[in-house]
């Protein structure tokens, strides 16, 4: 609800942060209405650009004075509608806050402010730090690191060193009320390189989808980049025979990434789980004894090597893989996929289930699974194409979206970034005392309900 009018709204907002970066014209609002996914389009008020920490405390005031909602934005690339307002309110881009202000080269470690793009970062690690690589997913380029590591997203580093939540070692965060907040060692000095030992708040902010506040800057972990990287690929005819060839592989430690893979098209690999072990070395002796030792467990635990021809292997070894050439947006295209941490000894059944909801929906059966922190939780994700240009094929995809978020909560899943529905779906299973104490702590940050309102809303 707004209380001044829209005009004199805008008037505020160019004060703040410049005629050049704020808009309310329908061209403008046309693209921050909607995203690449199946999420039905929205509403937007305002779009705003800040530039810097200030700025974005002058906007919170003025949001809390009219009670307008604020929506912090990175690349907008969740596919799941995160960013798209569900009660109206200012997109706030942050795409000029994009500076790189440290790399840590002994502490491994990057501060950045939340506009840097995992294209930016990776490219100046190239460029000046080659013997260190950041986390980052198969995502476009343009994605952010903040909004990667905010929903827990993960990468070809995943399988090695957790999720990408897990790699933030502090933030800073303007709060609902305007104030800053600082968390992890940067809280006690300007050493941004543990979340602890101190109360790990920085849990609120992650998966919580903007609604605790806007993170201005982060600090994650960086990784020794291997100079070699190979990748082992097998097939394997039945799904269980999986959990325990997934555990066999990352109790050696060999791995760095596992993913896995079902797609029933072309026709010769219906029916099969495609298996690719990435391994990486120094020296080709190294990468050798590690292939070997891969063909081994293939062998032992029910999964056959295949030799990939070497086209295809050079595009599977880019690190991260262009995924966005699968949805052909370019053509209008669109896709989403139901990401979920799943339980690895509930592939077989997830795989199964699944396959059937797509052939249900007439979607040709397209799995991703990748393995995070050494088999501790899988990456499960089936994904829907359709044609943007047509309602009824999105309106499809969207209930075998909704049908596959009930499967994996069945399975003792939990959907990731989940959309609008599927956050209801969570909810809903949610332990009474969760919600209780969610509500608890957002009603105390934010008593106004600015924050991304709509999200994670229990009540
Ligand atoms: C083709 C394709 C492939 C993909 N592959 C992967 C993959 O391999 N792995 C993976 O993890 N993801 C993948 N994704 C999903 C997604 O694109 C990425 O996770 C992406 O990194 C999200 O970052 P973003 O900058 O787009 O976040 P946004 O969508 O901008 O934001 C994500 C959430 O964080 C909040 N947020 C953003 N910035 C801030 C801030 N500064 N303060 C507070 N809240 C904030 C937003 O409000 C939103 O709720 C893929 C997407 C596509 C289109």
């Amino acid at each position: 609800m707004i209380y001044l009018n829209k005009d004199d709204l805008l008037i505020q907002l160019e004060k703040i942060s410049g005629m050049d970066f704020v808009s309310n014209k329908t061209e403008d609002l046309y693209i921050y209405s909607q995203d690449p996914g199946a999420s039905e389009p929205r509403p937007v008020d305002f779009v705003v650009l800040p530039k810097n920490v200030e700025e974005i405390q002058k906007i919170i005031e003025l949001a809390n004075r009219e009670k307008i909602p604020l929506i912090p934005m990175g690349g907008g690339l969740t596919l799941s509608g995160l960013i798209i307002p569900i009660r109206g309110g200012i997109v706030l881009d942050l795409k000029r806050m994009n500076q790189i202000l440290e790399i840590n080269e002994i502490s491994r470690y990057a501060l950045i402010e939340p506009g840097v793009t995992t294209g930016q970062l990776l490219a100046h690690l190239n460029d000046h730090y080659p013997d260190l690589q950041p986390a980052i997913p198969d995502a476009p380029p343009s994605a952010t690191v903040t909004g990667n590591a905010l929903i827990h997203g993960s990468g070809y580093l995943s399988q090695k060193y957790g999720n990408h939540g897990s790699m933030i070692n502090g933030l800073e965060v303007v709060l609902p009320s305007g104030e800053i907040c600082k968390l992890g060692s940067c809280a006690l000095s300007d050493c941004w390189f543990t979340r602890g030992p101190i109360p790990d708040l920085i849990g609120l902010f992650t998966s919580s989808f903007g609604t605790m506040g806007i993170i201005t800057k982060l600090s994650y972990k960086l990784y020794p980049k291997p100079k070699m990287r190979d990748m082992v690929f097998g097939l394997c005819k039945d799904v269980n025979n999986v959990p325990k060839l997934v555990s066999k592989i990352t109790y050696t430690e060999l791995a760095e990434d596992i993913l896995l893979g079902k797609a029933d098209k072309p026709d010769y690999m219906k029916g099969y789980v495609t298996v690719m072990v990435y391994i990486t070395g120094d020296s080709e002796e190294e990468l050798e004894s590690k292939r070997k030792m891969i063909k081994r467990l293939y062998r032992k635990n029910g999964a056959q090597f295949m030799k990939m021809p070497e086209r295809l292997m050079n595009i599977f070894l880019e690190k991260p893989q262009f995924a966005a050439a699968a949805a052909d947006f370019r053509k209008g295209g669109g896709f989403e996929y139901v990401g979920s941490f799943l339980p690895l000894e509930k592939t077989p059944e997830a795989i199964e289930k699944a396959t059937a909801i797509s052939n249900k929906y007439n979607i040709i059966p397209t799995l991703i699974l990748r393995i995070i922190g050494k088999g501790h939780c899988v990456m499960f994700a089936p994904t829907f194409a359709f044609n943007r240009a047509d309602p009824a094929d999105i309106e499809n995809a969207r209930n075998a979206l909704d049908e596959t978020n009930k499967l994996v909560l069945e399975l003792g899943g939990i959907p990731w970034k989940a959309e609008l529905a599927g956050q209801k779906l969570i909810v809903e299973k949610m332990d009474p005392n969760y919600k209780k104490l969610l509500k608890s702590i957002r009603n105390v940050i934010d008593p106004n309900g600015i924050m991304n309102p709509g999200n994670w809303e229990v009540n």
